[in-house]
């Protein structure tokens, strides 16, 4: 099956797993064009991609999108991640836009504040994780500055809650929550939110010469943070937020401007490495 060509990836993350999107949120000028496309990659066969457009009172935007965040079972998450990012190579992807739940690492958020991360820490083990190792990645400014500027517009217009346009993201492992003192770790390192997902796809998209943004829904307390979270808030918010998170998304994806004003692709140079790769 070829791929179709497209300038916007979408991953979609915890927060809008629950639900189809787009066809969920009803919207009158989004057109799915095909879905449950699976490719086969050198990493694998990919997961169900659907490829919609959206038109907006702007230019029409062709969104190639995905469900998962590396989180597939049978596959391990390196390789999860490298098929999607292989596909939206070849689909000559430029920009990826990412949502997830996230626990609160600072003390002043809460359950429901939307964050948009500008930087991260990566605790997790996956550091190794690439398509093909021919550049030399600057992960200065590593999620795209025009891009999370979009997003916070389109939050502080259209979400009823409190929307921080900065944050930092510590990635971690999973399955498992983290333990109270990793958290008390975290915290002291300086970051915000914790999840399981802005990392390796970062560097991925930093790899194929794409930019990276994402908006991100608290959905607890981390471990030693305010107060013990509940599973049934948690389950909440997953749930009933679905589709006000995926309607922020199709208005960022309209309102995103068609040219860059960024410097990411600057931040990609070949590797220093030759001979050795
Ligand atoms: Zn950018």
């Amino acid at each position: 099956m070829n791929i179709p060509q497209c300038d916007i990836g979408l991953i979609g993350g915890s927060s809008t797993l629950s639900i189809a999107l787009p066809e969920a949120l009803g919207l009158n000028d989004v057109v799915v064009e095909k879905n449950g496309m699976v490719f086969n990659t050198p990493f694998g066969e990919s997961p169900e991609f659907k490829i919609f457009t959206i038109q907006g009172d702007k230019q029409a935007k062709r969104v190639l999108t995905c469900k998962m965040h590396g989180w597939r079972r049978g596959v391990n998450r390196a390789d999860a991640s490298r098929q999607v990012f292989w596909i939206f190579k070849n689909a000559g992807v430029k920009r990826v836009l990412a949502e997830g739940g996230v626990g609160a690492v600072n003390h002043l958020l809460n359950p429901r504040d939307l964050v948009i991360p500008h930087d991260y820490l990566d605790s997790s083990l996956r550091k190794d994780v690439g398509l093909e190792d021919h550049y030399l990645l600057i992960m200065r400014d590593a999620i795209c500055p025009q891009m999370r500027r979009t997003i916070s517009e389109v939050c502080s217009e259209n979400w009823d809650g409190r929307v921080f346009d900065r944050s930092v993201y510590v990635n971690t492992d999973g399955h498992h929550f983290e333990s109270p003192s990793e958290i008390n770790l975290f915290r002291m390192a300086g970051a915000d939110v914790v999840g399981q997902s802005i990392c390796p796809e970062v560097y991925l998209a930093r790899e194929i010469g794409a930019c990276y943004a994402g908006l991100y829904l608290v959905v607890n307390y981390a471990e030693g943070i305010v107060t013990p979270w509940r599973h049934e808030k948690l389950r909440e918010l997953f749930y009933t937020e679905s589709c006000a998170i995926g309607s922020l998304l199709m208005q960022v994806i309209r309102d995103l401007p068609v040219q860059k004003d960024c410097g990411c692709s600057d931040l990609r140079r070949e590797t220093l490495l030759k001979g050795i790769y």
